[in-house]
C-alpha cells in the first residue's frame, strides 16, 4: 500500500521538505517621515511610521536579523503634497534623505526605494492627473518622465535598487534609460510588474496617507478578474524593458499568478505580502483566533512554494526571529 505517512517521521520530514525560508529572503517595508514621533499605523498594529532619526535603530535590527533588505516609502503631510508629486523626486525628499542616512551608516544593508508618486501627490494618484471627456484620468506618458526623475534621484542618493510601482506602461524602460544616462547603469530595477487593483492595499494607504482623493486605481492597476494573459503580458513587457527582478502584488490571493510566472522568465520573482494581508493575520491573532507564528510562517512558506525568491513583508523582523528560534 502507498503510505505517504512514511515520509512524515521527524527524521524524514526535514529531508523531503523542499521549501526553505530564511531571513535573507525577506525585505522589510519601512514608512519614513521627516520628523516628529514614531507613530503606530492603526490598521496595522506593530507597524510604525518612523521619523528619519528613528531609522538607524530599525536598520540595525534588520541587519542583525539577517534580512535581505529594506524598502522605503515616504510619508508626507498633506500640505507638503502637490499635483505633480514633487516630493518624490526632490533632492532633499524624505526618501532621498533616508537613503543617504542609511547608506552612510549601514553600507552593508540593501536599501530598495519604492518609485512612485502617490505618496507625494495631493490627489493620491500614482501619476499626473488630467481631465478628459469621461472625467479625470492619469496621463501615462506625462508620468513617465516624473517616475524616471524619481528613480534617478533615488539612485543619486545611493539606493541599491529602485522599485517602480506606478503601473504606467513603459515605466521600466523610461527608468532604465534615465539611470543609464545618469551614470547608474549598475542599479537594478525590481519591477512591480504584476500589480492588481486590490482592496488589500487599504491599510497601506492609511500608513502612507496616500488614498486617492477621487476615483480609484483600476484605470492603471490590473483587474483581479483578468485572465493569466494579463499577468503574462505585464511581466513580459517589464522583462523586455529591462527589469532585473519581477514582482507580484498582492501575494497570497495571487499564488496562481506567482506559480504561473515561475520559470517563464530568466529573472528572480518576488511577492509582496501587502498591508491587508498583514492586517488580516494580525487582527485574527489579536482576537486570539490564530497562532501568529505558525500562521505567518505558513503564509510565507506558501509564497516560497509558489515561486517567490524574495518576499516583501511587514512581518520580516518577527519571521526572522521565529526562523532563528526554530
Ligand atoms: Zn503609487
Amino acid at each position: 500500500m502507498e503510505r505517504p505517512r512514511r515520509l512524515r517521521s521527524p527524521l524524514l520530514r526535514p529531508l523531503v521538505a523542499e521549501v526553505e525560508l530564511s531571513p535573507k529572503h525577506l525585505i522589510l517595508p519601512l514608512f519614513v517621515k521627516e520628523g516628529g514621533e514614531m507613530e503606530e499605523v492603526s490598521s496595522m498594529p506593530g507597524v510604525f511610521r518612523h521619523p528619519l532619526s528613528g531609522l538607524p535603530r530599525v536598520a540595525e535590527e534588520a541587519l542583525k536579523a539577517g534580512l535581505g533588505g529594506v524598502i522605503l516609502f515616504g510619508v508626507l503631510p498633506q500640505e507638503a503634497k502637490d499635483p505633480m508629486g514633487k516630493g518624490a523626486y526632490a533632492e532633499d525628499g524624505v526618501v532621498q534623505r533616508a537613503i543617504r542616512l542609511l547608506k552612510q551608516e549601514f553600507p552593508e544593508l540593501l536599501v530598495v526605494a519604492d518609485t512612485c508618486l502617490c505618496e507625494y501627490t495631493d490627489h493620491g494618484h500614482c501619476g499626473v492627473v488630467k481631465e478628459g471627456p469621461l472625467g479625470f484620468y492619469v496621463d501615462n506618458d506625462a508620468t513617465l518622465d516624473l517616475l524616471a526623475r524619481t528613480a534617478l534621484s533615488q539612485a543619486q542618493a545611493g539606493a541599491d535598487v529602485v522599485a517602480p510601482s506606478a503601473m504606467m506602461d513603459g515605466q521600466v524602460k523610461a527608468i532604465r534609460e534615465a539611470l543609464d544616462r545618469g551614470g547608474f547603469a549598475h542599479v537594478p530595477i525590481l519591477s512591480y510588474a504584476v500589480k492588481y487593483a486590490s482592496a488589500f492595499y487599504g491599510p497601506f494607504r492609511e500608513a502612507a496617507q496616500s488614498a486617492p482623493g477621487f476615483g480609484d486605481r483600476s484605470g492603471y492597476q490590473m483587474d483581479p478578474r483578468a485572465g493569466l494573459w494579463d499577468a503574462l503580458r505585464e511581466a513580459a513587457l517589464d522583462d523586455l524593458e529591462g527589469a532585473d527582478m519581477l514582482m507580484v502584488k498582492p501575494a497570497l490571493p495571487y499564488l496562481d499568478v506567482l506559480s504561473a510566472l515561475k520559470g517563464r522568465f530568466a529573472k528572480p520573482l518576488f511577492a509582496y505580502q501587502v498591508s491587508g494581508e498583514y492586517a488580516m493575520l494580525k487582527a485574527a491573532v489579536l482576537k486570539g483566533w490564530l497562532d501568529e507564528r505558525r500562521a505567518v510562517l505558513e503564509s510565507l512558506f506558501a509564497l516560497r512554494r509558489a515561486g517567490a525568491q524574495g518576499i516583501l513583508t511587514y512581518y520580516a523582523l518577527e519571521a526572522a526571529r521565529w526562523l532563528k528560534e526554530a
